[in-house]
């Protein structure tokens, strides 16, 4: 399968804002959108720790979360979440399908690093992982990394088809020829019986 985009996080209403800021929907100014929005944000958090995507786990402290990511990487949830990720890909790296000995987050939500969400956390390769990494220190690092990621899953895709489309043409070919042995054996033995 391509990699699924990460749905879009939740975006407040004219209405919500409105409600927010204390003025009628029809005199809301770019102020009240741009501060609303903040404050709304703040609400959804408060009521749903999962509500927004978190693109790296330093960004989890800007929504009233403390962790160090340096220390959670070293916990032993963490390391039971990533066998588990790497057992269940049978150690395939998604990128190359190469042995994966990393995993790496597409997302930081507190339910992805407590283990109740997989579906973000994809098995690499050392070389994999650092190339969706390369570029780090962008301000658009998280897109570039996802971009390179699905870049990636789709070449080795196309490489995993292509194989399974020259694994069954020499399944073919190979029942062709069997079939034409058993033809020629069975010609022959009939030709035999025809002689005796
Ligand atoms: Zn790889
Ligand atoms: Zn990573």
């Amino acid at each position: 399968m391509p990699l699924a985009k990460l749905p879009p996080d939740p975006a407040p209403t004219d209405e919500e804002l409105a409600t927010i800021r204390g003025v009628p929907v029809a005199s809301l100014t770019v102020g009240d959108y741009i501060f609303g929005e903040m404050e709304w944000q703040r609400l959804s958090q408060e009521r749903d720790p999962n509500a927004f995507l978190v693109r790296y786990a330093t960004d989890a402290t800007n929504f009233g979360w403390s962790l160090d990511y340096r220390d959670y990487l070293k916990s032993k949830e963490w390391k039971k979440i990533r066998k588990r990720v790497l057992e269940s890909a049978d150690y395939l790296c998604a990128g190359c399908g190469g042995t994966a000995s990393a995993v790496h987050h597409r997302d930081y939500r507190p339910r992805v690093l407590i283990g109740e969400d997989d579906a973000p956390l994809i098995p690499l390769c050392s070389e994999c992982h650092d190339a969706i990494h390369i570029d780090n220190k962008a301000a658009d690092a998280w897109d570039k990394a996802e971009a390179a990621l699905a870049a990636l899953i789709a070449m080795n895709e196309a490489k995993i088809s292509n194989l399974d489309t020259t694994l069954v043409a020499g399944r073919l070919y190979l029942e062709q020829q069997n079939r034409s042995v058993q033809s020629n054996d069975d010609s022959s033995s009939s030709a035999e019986r025809r002689s005796r």
